[in-house]
This record gives structure tokens, sequence and C-alpha cells, in this order.
């Protein structure tokens, strides 16, 4: 029997493209019986070339008395935890670290939305290469940006690009294996972990990012550290998929699901 029932991937309106109050998505996570509910708010640099000087990020004094306040108010009943998604891009390693390490953080994912200074949500990238080259670079890059950067504890929704470019679903993943492995043997070195991220139901890809063949490529190289979110955005979209996920996740062998406190994960048996 699960004791807990985890969502650790959630945007609040401190995020620009979520308009939904804090409140609503914690009373929405309660009814849906949410025990364990990290918000993940955007840190974003540079996020595109073409929109310069444009940062995404949040007022974090702010953010830190709301979560504080309503962790107070409703301790009885949720468990909720401070995160951040931090945009990572190759040249942002120290300004990334800073950001994290000023703040008492419970959890960070670290995210690639922007690959070659460019917003995959854009698609610009997807027209300067072919798919298999697209897909390949991408986690050239995400590679690239965690040789120099540990502030993070997840990897955020690898195979992102699926919900942008529908072509690259079909590229072979020995295209791109090698990388992929070296990235994914990096994570597990560096005692970091990944997460299960089903907002790709939402984009109506009818998997989760990663899809089924990476999560279990992580299961064989020893992965053991894997959180579970929604990605929601709207108090709609929170827990999606959850009982799936957990018998997905049971089926390749996975034996805990994480939580994170204090940057420090607490491993809960599946
Ligand atoms: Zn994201
Ligand atoms: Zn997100």
């Amino acid at each position: 029997m699960q004791k807990i029932k985890m969502d650790f991937h959630v945007h609040s309106d401190f995020s620009p493209d979520s308009p939904s109050p804090m409140i609503d998505m914690i009373k929405r996570a309660m009814e849906v019986g949410i025990t364990d509910l990290a918000f993940t708010e955007h840190v974003d640099l540079d996020y595109d070339v073409t929109d310069p000087g444009h940062d995404w990020n949040f007022d974090q004094d702010t953010y830190f008395d709301a979560i504080r306040q309503y962790q107070n108010d409703y301790h009885e009943k949720i468990r909720l935890y401070a995160g951040v998604e931090i945009g990572m891009q190759p040249h942002l390693g120290i300004k990334n670290q800073s950001i994290v390490d000023a703040r008492p953080f419970d959890f960070v994912i670290g995210s690639l939305h922007s690959v070659d200074g460019s917003d995959l949500y854009k698609r610009v990238y997807f027209d300067r290469h072919p798919s298999d080259r697209a897909v390949e670079h991408y986690y050239e890059q995400y590679l690239e940006c965690i040789s120099d950067f540990e502030g993070y504890d997840v990897l955020g929704h690898l195979d992102l690009y699926i919900r942008y470019e529908a072509k690259t679903k079909t590229v072979a993943m020995k295209s791109y294996f090698d990388v992929l492995e070296a990235l994914l043997r990096k994570v597990i070195e560096n005692g970091k972990g990944i997460e299960l991220n089903a907002g790709g139901f939402r984009y109506g890809l009818g998997q989760n990012n990663p899809g089924m063949d990476i999560m279990k490529l992580y299961k064989t190289l020893g992965g053991e550290v894997l959180t579970l979110g929604s990605d929601a955005h709207t108090p709609d979209q929170l827990g999606v998929e959850y009982n799936r996920n957990i018998e997905r996740m049971k089926s390749l062998g996975f034996k805990y699901i994480c939580t994170f406190k204090d940057r420090k994960p607490t491993f809960h048996k599946l």
C-alpha cells in the first residue's frame, strides 16, 4: 500500500506560464489525495537569444514567505516543499549555482528548455537540424550543462523535444544512445536522479517524458533516484497518471520513489 502520493513538478503563478494561485493548487492537491507537493517554479535565464535580456525568474522572498505560510496553515494535511525548475544552459552554470545556493530550496529540477540559445517551444531549433541530429545534440548539450553544474537533484523531462516536434518521436535510440548513456551515467555517478514527468499526456503524446525506453535504460545503468511529477500549471492537471505511473515504474523494476527535503532524498518503497 502506497503511503505517499507525490507530485514534485508543479507550477503556480510564480511562474510566468501558470495562471494559478498557489492556494488553488494546494487545495486541489489535497482533494486528489496528494500527500507531498513540491512547487518547482521557473528560473530560466537567457531563455532565448531572439528575446535578449528577458529572464524568467520570480520574487523569491515573496515565494518563500508564501510557502512558509502555507506549510504552517496546512501542515496536518499535506507536506509542501519549496522547489525550483532551473533552466540550464552551458554558459549559465555559475549563475544558476548561485541562485540555487542563495535560498533554502528543498528540491531542484535541472531542465533543458533552450538549446543553442533557442527555446524548443519556438521550434526554430528543429528547423536547423535533421530530427536525429536535433535529438543527439539535445543530449550533448544536457551533458555539457551538468559537466560544471551540480546544483540540481533530478533532470527534468528528458526527451522534452517530443512535445514540440513530433518527428523526433520516431528517431531510433541508437542514433543518440552513446551520449544519452553518458548523460545518465554521469547523473548516477553524481548521486543525482531523473524525474518521470506526466506532462506529455497533457500534450497528447500518450507518454511521459521521458518515455519507457529511457526509463528502462536508466534503471539498467543502476539509476535509483526517481521523482514523479505532473508538470501541472493548473489545478486540474495535478497528479495525472499517478497510479498508472507507479505501476509502470514497478514493471521496470524500480523499488523506490524519492521525495526531497533540504536537497536530500527520502526513499519511499513502492
Ligand atoms: Zn520544464
Ligand atoms: Zn515545469
